[in-house]
This record gives C-alpha cells, sequence and structure tokens, in this order.
C-alpha cells in the first residue's frame, strides 16, 4: 500500500534560493497556488555562502587597506590590527539577519524539506510526500567543483565555503583559480596580512574579460603584494614533512612549485542535478554544464524550467532573478516571454579596483564581427579621482562607427559596480555617444570620468566618415 500524502499546486519550485524564490513569488502574485521544496538550509548561495558573506569580509579588507594608505592623504595611523573572530562575528550577524528575513518570506508558502526527486515528468517525491504540479521550476543552484587535481584531496584544502567560515586567518595562501571566488576572497585575506599566490592558466587574472581589464587587475594585484603567476598548469599536490602544502605546476615548460600553510581551492562550480533524477522528468541535462533551457527558461519538458545556476549559465544573483521572474509568468500564462541578456549579463568583481562591465566586450564585439569604435580614460587622468587619491584603473566605452550607439562598458576601477549604472541606463534606452554626451554630468564627481570616451567616441565618428573599423 502506498502511504505517500498527495499534494496538488499550479507551481511546484525545487530550490528556495535567488532564482528558485523570486519564480515562486511571482507565481503567487499572478494568484497561482505555490509550494517549494527545499533540502536547506534554507536563504540561498548568495545569503549563506555567496554574495553577502564575502562583501561583507571584503568591507573589512578594504578598511585595511584604506588606513594603510591614508598616509598619502596625511593621516598617520599605522599598521592596523586585525580582530579576525570580530570580523567572522560581525559577518555571521550580518548573514543570520538576511537568512532570518529571507526564510520569514518562504515560509509564507507550503515548504516540503528534503530532496526532491522526479517520479516522473509531472510527479515529484520529497520523503513521504509526493507533489504533483502543472507546471515546476528548478532552481537547485550550484555547487564547489570537484577538485580533481592528484594530491589535493590528501593535503586537504578550502573552498570558497570554507574561506567564508575560518576560525583563524591561514598564515599562508596559494590559490588555485583566478576568477571572481579567486580575486575577492583572495584580496580580503591578503589585505588582513596572509601571503598569497594565485595561480592560474590564462595569461590574466578574470581570464574571461578583455585584456586590458584581467591585466589591469592583475598589475594592481602584483602591486599591492599578491603574487600572481600566469600560465601555470597544475600538476599535482604534495605535502612537506613539516606540513607545508606544496603545488607543482609547469610553467612555459620549467617545472616549478608553490608553497604554503594552505591552498584555496577556486576553480568553478558544478550544477546541482544529482539526486532530482532528471531522467524520470524527461529533462536534458549535462553534469557539468548544467540543465539546458530556451531563452523562455524552459527545459526540454514545455512545463519544467529551470533557472539560476543550474543551467550552468552566468552563476550571478540578478540573473537567477531575473530568470525566475521571466519563468513564472511563461509558466502561469503558458507565455513564451524571452530572457533579453543584452543588459542582463552585466557583472561586476568586487575586488580593489573593481570590475564593472555591460553591454558587449571587445573580444564579444570582435568574435560576432561587430563594427565597432572603442575609447578609454584612465582614472590617474580624472580631476575627482586625483583628488580622492583613487586612481586605479580606467573606463572603456564601446559604440558604433555608424550612429554612435554605445554597445558595452568596462569599467575597472574605484566603486565601479555602482558607476556602471549609469552606462546600464543609458543603453536600456539605447543612448549614443552623442545622446550621453547631453545628461548633465555634476562636477567633480566619479561620475564624470564616463563623459570622457563618449566625448572621444563622438568626435572619432563624427570626423572619420566613411566609417572606420576599430582593430
Ligand atoms: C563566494 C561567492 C561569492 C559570490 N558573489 C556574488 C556576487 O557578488 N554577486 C552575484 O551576483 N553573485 C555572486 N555569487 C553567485 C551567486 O551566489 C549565485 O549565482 C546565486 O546565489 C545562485 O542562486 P540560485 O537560485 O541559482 O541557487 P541557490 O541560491 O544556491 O539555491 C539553491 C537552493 O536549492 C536547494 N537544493 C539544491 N538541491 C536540492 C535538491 N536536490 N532538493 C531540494 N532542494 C535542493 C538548496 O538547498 C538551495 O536552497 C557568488 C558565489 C560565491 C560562491
Amino acid at each position: 500500500m502506498d502511504n505517500s500524502n498527495r499534494h496538488s499546486f499550479d507551481l511546484v519550485v525545487i530550490g528556495a534560493g535567488s532564482g528558485g524564490y523570486a519564480a515562486g513569488r511571482t507565481a503567487r502574485d499572478l494568484g497561482a497556488s505555490v509550494a517549494f521544496v527545499d533540502r536547506g538550509p534554507l536563504g540561498g548561495l548568495c545569503i549563506l555562502r555567496g554574495c553577502m558573506p564575502s562583501k561583507t569580509l571584503i568591507a573589512t579588507g578594504d578598511a585595511a587597506y584604506e588606513i594603510r594608505h591614508a598616509g598619502e592623504l596625511g593621516v598617520h595611523a599605522g599598521e592596523p590590527a586585525i580582530d579576525f573572530p570580530a570580523v567572522m562575528a560581525r559577518k555571521r550577524e550580518i548573514i543570520g539577519g538576511f537568512a532570518d528575513y529571507r526564510i520569514a518570506g518562504i515560509d509564507t508558502f507550503p515548504v516540503f524539506s528534503g530532496e526532491a526527486r522526479f517520479e516522473s515528468p509531472h510527479r515529484l517525491r520529497v520523503g513521504d510526500d509526493v507533489l504533483e504540479a502543472k507546471s515546476f521550476v528548478i532552481g537547485t543552484g550550484s555547487t564547489v567543483a570537484p577538485a580533481a587535481i592528484p594530491g589535493l584531496a590528501e593535503a586537504g584544502f578550502i573552498d570558497s565555503d570554507a574561506a567564508l567560515e575560518l576560525a583563524e586567518p591561514p598564515r599562508s595562501l596559494v590559490v588555485l583559480g583566478g576568477g571572481y571566488v579567486g580575486t575577492e576572497l583572495t584580496q580580503f585575506y591578503a589585505r588582513i596580512g596572509v601571503p598569497a599566490t594565485i595561480l592560474i592558466r590564462s595569461g590574466h587574472l578574470l581570464s574571461g574579460e578583455d585584456t586590458d581589464v584581467g591585466e589591469g587587475l592583475t598589475h594592481y594585484f602584483r602591486e599591492e603584494g599578491i603574487a600572481v603567476e600566469a600560465h601555470a598548469a597544475v600538476q599535482r599536490v604534495s605535502v612537506r614533512d613539516d606540513g607545508m602544502k606544496v603545488v607543482h605546476y609547469l610553467q612555459d615548460g620549467v617545472e616549478k612549485t608553490a608553497t604554503a600553510h594552505e591552498i584555496f581551492y577556486a576553480l568553478g562550480r558544478v550544477p546541482n542535478v544529482a539526486g532530482l533524477n532528471l531522467e524520470a522528468a524527461g529533462v536534458e541535462f549535462h553534469n557539468v554544464l548544467g540543465i539546458t533551457v530556451d531563452e523562455t527558461m524552459r527545459t526540454s519538458q514545455s512545463h519544467i524550467f529551470a533557472v539560476g545556476d543550474v543551467t550552468g549559465r552566468f552563476l550571478l544573483v540578478h540573473i537567477a532573478i531575473q530568470q525566475g521572474e521571466v519563468a513564472a509568468r511563461n509558466a502561469i500564462h503558458a507565455a513564451h516571454e524571452e530572457i533579453d541578456y543584452r543588459l542582463s549579463k552585466t557583472h561586476t568583481v568586487f575586488t580593489d579596483p573593481q570590475v564593472a562591465i555591460v553591454g558587449d566586450s571587445e573580444k564579444e564585439l570582435q568574435r560576432a564581427g561587430v563594427a565597432y569604435l572603442a575609447a578609454s580614460t584612465p582614472f590617474n587622468d580624472h580631476g575627482k579621482a586625483i583628488a580622492i587619491g583613487k586612481t586605479k584603473g580606467f573606463v572603456k566605452m564601446m559604440a558604433s562607427p555608424i550612429d554612435g550607439r554605445i554597445l558595452g562598458c568596462a569599467i575597472l576601477g574605484p566603486d565601479a559596480s555602482d558607476l556602471i549604472h549609469e552606462m546600464i541606463v543609458a543603453m536600456h534606452y539605447r543612448a549614443t555617444v552623442f545622446d550621453f554626451m547631453r545628461i548633465p554630468h555634476l562636477h567633480p564627481t566619479m561620475a564624470e570620468i564616463l563623459t570622457y570616451p563618449a566625448e572621444e567616441l563622438a568626435e572619432k565618428i563624427t570626423s572619420s566618415r566613411p566609417l572606420a573599423i576599430a582593430q
């Protein structure tokens, strides 16, 4: 006899993280009956082990850096003392508050706690409960990629989850990976006094970004004492008799080693698909690349949607949220609204200097064969930046040589994650560099710097007919 408890909903959302929660809320606002399934802990990656704890720690690293460099402004404060337990206690308290708030929101829905497992395309089992629904949204997120380097598991290492929870800082670090997780957390630890070496396969940090952005950040990391070893192919890990961990790598054909008390493994994430029994649901997926979705967030089963990290694309909160909203509207209205990645793929990295990108990069424009002009202005040529002593980096704008439409913008610089929003708004309204120059900018402000590449591009476009294509 089957003792399962049966339930029926318009929509069942698996995973109450950023993407899933957005889907559930949107569907309920549209009048649908919605339930969540989550194996816990509730709160989602962003709040519990992602964006928010990392930014909370980074604020401490940045404060230490500012104090060390205040002498340049005539303020002599000496070497700051780091109270690491206090830093972690502050983080725990802040994250606890955010998580409580989110959990209170989730608890306004029916919530089934446990691992979700499809039994058929319309039926999901969670322990003794069987949930049937017209539609499903899968938002089960991602997990740290398994470490496949010989000797690493035996030597022991920390991943981003552990790096956010340490009881005391490591005495020194070798970091494997130069993406946003590796760079942000390494700079935090370096700024509170941990010597760090980052090993990267590519030529610069943030290998996916334009070379000037990635090389710029690499330069500033090295300048503040973080060693970055580029073109390093990690071979294996060993442990010395004194307990030090040794990473063996090949660089330009030469065998080298990097030695530290701890290894921070920051080589990416994989989608959480294990255990969902997606085969029974008829949903196509790949263990590393994630669940296949179209631009309406539908999987290969038209009533099953997937959003956020589990789709393997972008791994950013604002995108997970947007995908969740689109999926919910499509599920409840049987609609075919497509997500618009033109602006959604905007992203930022909270290093110092920060990186923020909107629209297409030069690499993307070149790959797509799109004609463009580019102009950039360094912060060390900008009055306000010089006045406040924040001169690292540059702003770069790309525009169409035909009509001056802004195609993309990259900022490597102070508060880039905030400055970029002016460009997001401009691009939302499909502004040209000519429009942009007519928008008043206060003086002296950091935002004013964006007018300089716009002016340069406008001049190039008006003075270089017939049209030029930037190299
Ligand atoms: C260190 C770090 C820093 C980051 N910083 C930023 C940042 O600054 N900005 C940014 O935009 N992004 C950042 N990210 C990425 C961001 O956190 C993720 O992209 C986002 O949180 C993913 O949301 P999600 O809804 O896809 O999944 P999640 O928030 O991970 O939610 C997945 C949910 O599914 C549940 N679940 C999983 N499997 C099952 C199952 N089988 N059954 C039932 N429930 C299940 C989990 O319990 C969880 O609640 C960061 C990530 C890391 C690791």
